[in-house]
Parts: structure tokens; C-alpha cells; sequence
């Protein structure tokens, strides 16, 4: 397994403001595999939590040779799979990561996503927030009860389905619901960042409803982690 990085961007700035952290599986012989291929079966049979507590172990890797080198690092964040929210064992394994790589928290941003309406990620996601991770609710309008967990949980930001993002764009009624959106997410004082962006168009329209970070293949693929380093350190020079 590695580790990819896809760089978050903010339109107005024109540079990198975070990333996410996407797992590739390098298979000796099929060669590169997706995650979308394996991820539903090992959250079958609870392979997941051990492949997340390692991805999470590289990103805080990640920082730390960031913070050693003296390069800037910005915020990444980890996907974390609903069944991690069923107890607390993810809590401990991410208070012992942030100890033994001696990281700040603000570094290491928690993805969760959407799914049905749920007590117990609630309840989860609020003892997370408590002891100070930042939540980002992971797509946002890909499901039905998308209002209903922001009244519930304490996320810090949304990021907006890539599906979500083109369908709305395509007609005058669906620009109306995203630049609601974009409006509401300021006014309850949550970050918004719109996923899975291709085109310059969907720039252009993003800024001006609003929403001003972005991901996707338009600014950067997801890249190998020494790719991003470098880029970083690009971006470091240039400041
Ligand atoms: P996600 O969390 O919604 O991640 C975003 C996905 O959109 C990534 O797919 C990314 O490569 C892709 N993407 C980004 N920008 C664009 C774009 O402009 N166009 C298109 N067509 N796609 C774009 P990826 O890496 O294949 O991951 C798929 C899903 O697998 C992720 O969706 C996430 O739910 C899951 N996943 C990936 N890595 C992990 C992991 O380490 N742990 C867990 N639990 N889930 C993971
Ligand atoms: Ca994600
Ligand atoms: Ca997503």
C-alpha cells in the first residue's frame, strides 16, 4: 500500500492550502489498483482499520519530515471509514500517533462521510471535535440526511461530492441550491471546499458563488508523497 497526496487549492491565492491523503495498492502483478476496488471488501472484513491506522501513521510521517526539513506544511487530511466510529479505539491510536511523531493536531484533519443520520458518529465525531481534531464532512450532497448531520455534528468544514458539484452546475436551478449552499456553509461558520473539480468553468462559476478551495484534476491529481514534498518546497522558495 502507499500513500498518495491530492493538493488542496485556494482559487483566490492560487496555491496550495492542504491536501488529502488517498491510498493506492501497488500490486506486484495487476500493477495499480483503486481503492473503490478493494475498500468495500475490507470494510467487510475489517481489514479497513488496520490499512486507516497506517495511512494515518504515513501522514503523520508525512508532517513530521515536513517540520525536520523546516518546510511549511499545510493541514492534511485522512479518510476516516465509518466503522472506525462504531468505538473508541481510533481515538487512542490518534492521540498515540500525534505523541509519537510529536505533531500538532491542526495538521491531521479527519474526513468522515455522510451517511445515514447516525447517534453514534455523532457522538463520535463530537468526543473528536472535544479533544480538538477538525472535522470535514466528506460528500456533502451525495446522500439524503446531508442538512440533518450538520444540525447533529460539529463538522469545521464541507467538502461537496464531485457528482453533487456537476449536477448542480449544468442548469439555473441547480446554481441557485449550490450558491445557497455556499452562503449557508459561511453563515454557520464552516469551511467549504468543492471536490472533484476538472474545468476551468467550474472555477470560475466556484469563485464566484463563493467557494474558494477546491480539489481535483484541474490544479493536481493525487501525486506519490515525495512528489508533493516537492512541491511544497516549491511553494515554500516562492513565498
Ligand atoms: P473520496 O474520499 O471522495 O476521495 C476523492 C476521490 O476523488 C479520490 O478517488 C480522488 O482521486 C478522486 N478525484 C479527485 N479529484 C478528481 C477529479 O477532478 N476528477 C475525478 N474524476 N476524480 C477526482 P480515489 O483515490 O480513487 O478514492 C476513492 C475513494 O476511496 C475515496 O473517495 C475514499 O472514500 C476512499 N479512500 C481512499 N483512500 C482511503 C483511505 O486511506 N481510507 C479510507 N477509509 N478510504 C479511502
Ligand atoms: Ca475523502
Ligand atoms: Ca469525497
Amino acid at each position: 500500500f502507499k500513500m498518495y497526496l491530492q493538493p488542496k487549492y485556494s482559487i483566490t491565492k492560487n496555491e496550495i492550502i492542504g491536501a488529502e491523503a488517498l491510498v493506492r495498492w501497488q500490486h506486484p502483478e495487476r500493477g495499480m489498483i483503486y481503492p473503490n476496488e478493494f475498500i468495500p471488501i475490507i470494510e467487510e472484513n475489517g481489514f479497513i482499520k488496520k490499512l486507516d491506522y497506517y495511512m494515518w501513521e504515513e501522514v503523520c510521517r508525512f508532517i513530521k519530515k515536513c517540520l525536520l526539513d523546516n518546510v511549511a506544511c499545510c493541514p492534511i487530511s485522512v479518510n476516516v471509514s465509518r466503522i472506525h466510529l462504531q468505538n473508541d479505539d481510533c481515538i487512542y491510536v490518534l492521540s498515540e500517533l500525534i505523541k509519537r511523531y510529536d505533531i500538532p493536531k491542526s495538521l491531521l484533519e479527519l474526513e468522515i462521510t455522510e451517511t445515514v443520520d447516525d447517534p453514534q458518529v455523532s457522538m463520535m465525531a463530537l468526543h473528536l471535535k472535544e479533544i480538538g481534531y477538525t472535522l470535514l464532512m466528506d460528500d456533502f450532497g451525495s446522500g439524503y440526511s446531508s442538512l440533518n448531520i450538520l444540525l447533529e455534528t460539529p463538522f469545521d468544514m464541507i467538502k461537496l461530492d464531485k457528482k453533487f458539484v456537476e449536477n448542480m452546475m449544468v442548469s439555473s436551478k441547480g446554481r441557485i441550491i449550490l450558491e445557497q449552499v455556499v452562503l449557508m456553509a459561511n453563515q454557520l461558520n464552516l469551511g467549504i471546499l468543492a471536490e472533484g473539480v476538472e474545468t476551468k468553468e467550474q472555477i470560475e462559476q466556484l469563485k464566484r458563488m463563493g467557494c474558494d478551495q477546491v480539489q481535483g484534476f484541474y490544479y493536481a491529481r493525487p501525486m506519490p508523497n515525495e512528489a508533493f514534498f516537492t512541491l511544497l518546497e516549491k511553494q515554500n522558495r516562492q513565498a
